[in-house]
């Protein structure tokens, strides 16, 4: 089974990351390394790495692993990164996130994933990843300012207090729009009152939640 799943990896690196303009080494590494299928229910272990998203319970969703690979490029991430994630999920993205920076702050507004995603990393034995159970709409001002910021749920708008935690030449990677129509946003921080924004691609997340998301 073990075989199985480490064929099953490299076959994803191969067939849907590399031929997709995913080249960054450091990000095709740890998606290698992170073992997907422990992140998943039980009864979709062998799927685990389908080029789809699997659902995961309350309604939410661990997503593509192409979509991961892509948000942790665009990030442009360095070792010594401190980088806040919005919406753990099952925590598989922070984990691959893990692998390429210092720390990683995750945030989950559902409680009982933020406690499932909290003990499955910490038996897996990611120490640098602390998660956080509220409304990361607010981002994390304690732990603030950040370089990179990744919401992996689709926003109405730009969250002000996220490009307020910034830090100088930040990026905050996020999905904006409706369910339908949303474009994946890279918003970097120039300098004190400057802000540089591209669109990066068409993309389809479950909704961001919370005071600066679509409902409570
Ligand atoms: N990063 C995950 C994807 C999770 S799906 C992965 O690696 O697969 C998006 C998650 O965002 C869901 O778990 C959802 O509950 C959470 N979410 C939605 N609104 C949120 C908010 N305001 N703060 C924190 N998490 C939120």
């Amino acid at each position: 089974m073990i075989d199985f799943f480490v064929q099953k990896r490299s076959e994803m690196v191969e067939k849907q990351l590399m031929p997709r303009g995913i080249t960054n080494r450091n990000v095709l590494e740890s998606m290698s390394a992170v073992p997907r299928h422990d992140f998943v229910p039980p009864a979709l272990k062998k799927q685990a790495y389908d080029d789809n998203p699997l659902p995961i319970g309350y309604q939410q969703t661990i997503s593509q692993p192409y979509i991961v690979a892509f948000m942790a490029q665009a990030a442009q991430l360095k070792p010594t990164d401190i980088v806040l994630e919005i919406g753990t999920g099952c925590g598989y993205a922070a984990a691959v996130l893990s692998k390429l920076v210092k720390k990683v702050y995750s945030i989950e507004f559902v409680p009982e994933l933020a406690l499932e995603a909290k003990k499955r990393l910490h038996t897996l034995g990611y120490s640098n990843i602390v998660v956080v159970e509220g409304d990361g709409s607010l981002g994390l001002k304690n732990h603030a300012p950040f370089n990179a910021i990744l919401v992996t749920a689709g926003a109405p708008i730009i969250p002000e207090p996220l490009k307020e935690q910034l830090a100088i030449n930040g990026r905050l990677i996020i999905p904006v729009g409706e369910h339908a129509h949303q474009k994946l946003v890279r918003i970097t921080h120039l300098d004190q009152t400057h802000y540089q924004e591209e669109r990066l691609q068409a993309v389809r997340f479950v909704p961001l939640r919370g005071e600066h998301g679509w409902q409570a």
